[in-house]
This record gives structure tokens, C-alpha cells and sequence, in this order.
């Protein structure tokens, strides 16, 4: 049980290790101090299928946002109060924006039962649900989560969950999403 303990008290270090070299990395997002506290658009245990990769040029690869794997419900949360700008079919799987106050847009993706443009949200709102019918990331059901801070400049989503703190590092229950 000691032994236990101790290789997952190693693990929480190296994540620990692993948020703040991504927040000291001289690419990261300029998201500093003054990064709003949102909270996650998923219910339940926070688990990420893929990671944020910020893309060199606009036109290069990269992955422009979150997947966040989606267990227990399907029911697809507003981060923050904003208004939703978009809602529509890109290319085969249907995407939803919201602009928050602030002046960052949300996407989902691929969504289903989305509120119409228009409708302002408040954080916490049910949106729309996930599309289970798209795969994002077979054979896991998840959620595509992206975040711009200009037309074309996205962000790690991740820093608005306060995921850079290590004291939010421990696992996400149900009462964080409540
Ligand atoms: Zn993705």
C-alpha cells in the first residue's frame, strides 16, 4: 500500500512538472495571471484524450483544442456565460461557437440539439449534447473543445480550468461540474 502511495504521488509530480513547463514554455499562449476561471464544458471525471497542440502557422497541423472523453452523459456545458455566434455543419460534423465576454470564442465538436444563435448562456448551461454518431476518437465518445483568443489564435482550453494550479491537479468529481 506504502509503495502504492508513493508511484502515485510520482505521477501527480510529473503532471505537476509537466502543466508548469508547458505554462514557462516560451510558445505558450501568453495566458497569464489574468486568465479567467471557467469551468469544464464535461461532467464528471476530467480525462483527456488529447492534448492541445498548438499549430506553427494557422495553415499548419496541429490540434486546435481539447478531447475531453465523455462517459457518464453526453450533455455538452457552456464553460462561461457568452452568446452563441455559430452553430452549424463544417464539413461532415456539426460545430457550435460561443463568444464569451471577454472576447473568447468557445467551439464544440460534433454536437446534436445545439440552442440557437443567438441564445445567451450562462455558465454551466447544457448547449447541446455530443454527437455520438461522429468519431472524434474512436473508440472513446468525446468532446472537441477549442478556444481563440482572436480570429485565428487558439488556446490552450486547458488554462481556463485552472490546470496550470497544482492544486486543482487531483481528479475532477462530480461536485467540480455541479
Ligand atoms: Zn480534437
Amino acid at each position: 500500500m506504502k509503495l502504492y502511495i508513493r508511484k502515485v504521488k510520482h505521477q501527480c509530480l510529473l503532471v505537476v512538472l509537466l502543466a508548469v513547463f508547458l505554462l514557462a514554455a516560451p510558445s505558450s499562449d501568453a495566458v497569464d495571471g489574468k486568465t479567467p476561471r471557467w469551468q469544464a464544458p464535461v461532467t464528471g471525471p476530467l480525462s483527456v484524450a488529447r492534448e492541445f497542440e498548438k499549430p506553427e502557422q494557422k495553415w499548419s497541423p496541429g490540434h486546435r483544442g481539447v478531447d475531453l472523453i465523455m462517459q457518464e452523459n453526453f450533455n455538452v456545458r457552456s464553460p462561461e456565460a457568452g452568446v452563441i455566434t455559430f452553430s452549424g455543419t463544417v464539413v461532415d460534423r456539426k460545430v457550435m461557437t460561443i463568444e464569451h465576454p471577454d472576447g473568447h470564442k468557445s467551439s464544440f465538436e460534433p454536437v446534436t440539439d445545439t440552442l440557437p444563435v443567438g441564445t445567451e448562456v450562462q455558465a454551466g448551461q447544457i448547449i447541446a449534447q455530443l454527437d455520438q454518431e461522429v468519431a472524434h476518437c474512436q473508440p472513446a465518445a468525446c468532446l472537441h473543445w477549442g478556444v481563440r483568443q482572436g480570429p485565428d489564435d487558439y488556446v490552450n482550453p486547458l488554462l481556463f480550468l485552472g490546470l496550470a494550479d497544482p492544486s486543482v491537479l487531483l481528479p475532477i468529481g462530480d461536485d467540480f461540474a455541479a
